[in-house]
């Protein structure tokens, strides 16, 4: 990956463009920004123009196609081990980091998860970060950066990222799969701003499964039980696309209270499904669809706690036919 082929951000690539240029890049960074924005692929590219025999990030030369496989003896990317960073990983990574680099002109070190760090990792790696050497770079990953010790994130240089415009996404699935207009927004619209959301979404389950999903959901009614029992059997069959499913649910009663509250229809998911939506808003009003979502966030929660799926579905089902 190099510069040019990261979508967006270019503010973010102008700066380590400029910093590389003048040999001016910093002995810390530290990326934020939500999940999937591009963080990790920056970090992979600085790290690719650093290396890069041809100083450029070229991707062709040995030292890149390294970087890109991960196998540069000069490139260490930590990740928590379980939950969070542990001390000995950081341990383990400054005995590298005071070794040479063998290659590289430096040592590069890309944290993932920086904020899981324990607080016994923090104050290790704040050593190293205390006493930086020219020859290390540290890029520090984080999705809540306000969780990282002030003291680390006063010794980074802080490059944040934010989210692509939904516009920007449409366009760009758009010319890459070659969908229609109504399509991509309903992808964009459910991507929070991140690329990699947008095209990792299973398109036949949000373009075409969605619209039978909420045209049964809607047509359930407290009133005759059975369809509900066997709607909730059917959604808890596939315990893998579950969560997807109750995004779509989610996405829906969001769309729906936006209209009756008025918005403007370009904040809707569910574009294609106008009608379907004023339906809806003709027959709830602002707290019962606030019940709903609240049943679709509570429902959420149990799924983690491994209830019974079935169950919990029932109970679901029932709350949103009401
Ligand atoms: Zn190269």
């Amino acid at each position: 990956m190099t510069f040019d082929q990261i979508l967006g951000h270019e503010q973010q690539k102008e700066i380590l463009r400029r910093a590389l240029a003048n040999g001016k890049v910093a002995h810390a960074y530290l990326f934020s920004g939500q999940d999937g924005i591009g963080k990790r692929l920056m970090a992979m590219a600085l790290a690719r123009a650093i290396v890069c025999l041809e100083q450029r990030g070229c991707g062709n030369c040995r030292a890149c196609r390294k970087i890109d496989h991960q196998n540069h003896p000069d490139l260490h990317i930590l990740e928590p081990d379980g939950n969070s960073i542990k001390i000995e990983q950081i341990r383990v990574l400054q005995r590298e980091l005071n070794l040479k680099p063998l290659e590289a002109p430096c040592k590069i070190c890309i944290i993932e998860q920086a904020d899981t760090m324990t607080v016994g990792a923090a104050n290790a790696l704040l050593k190293t970060l205390e006493e930086p050497r020219g020859d290390t770079l540290i890029i520090l990953l984080s999705t809540q950066p306000n969780r990282l010790l002030e003291t680390i994130r006063s010794r980074c240089q802080p490059l944040p990222f934010i989210r692509h415009p939904n516009s920007r996404i449409q366009a760009e699935l758009e010319k890459q799969l070659g969908i229609d207009s109504a399509e991509s927004h309903v992808l964009a619209a459910l991507s929070e701003g991140s690329f990699k959301k947008a095209f990792g979404k299973d398109r036949d389950l949000y373009l075409e499964q969605r619209r039978q999903l909420l045209k049964t959901l809607t047509g359930l009614s407290s009133g005759s039980i059975l369809p509900i029992l066997d709607f909730a059997e059917q959604l808890a069959a596939d315990k893998t696309v579950l969560p997807d499913i109750l995004e779509i649910f989610q996405a829906f009663y969001r769309d729906v209270l936006m209209t009756l509250q008025g918005r403007s229809d370009e904040e809707l998911v569910n574009l294609d499904l106008k009608e379907k939506i004023l339906m809806v808003s003709g027959r709830e009003n602002v707290s019962t669809i606030l019940d709903k979502l609240e049943a679709l966030i509570e429902i959420r929660r149990q799924l983690d706690r491994n209830v019974n799926r079935q169950l919990a579905l029932e109970v679901l089902l029932l709350k949103l036919a009401a």
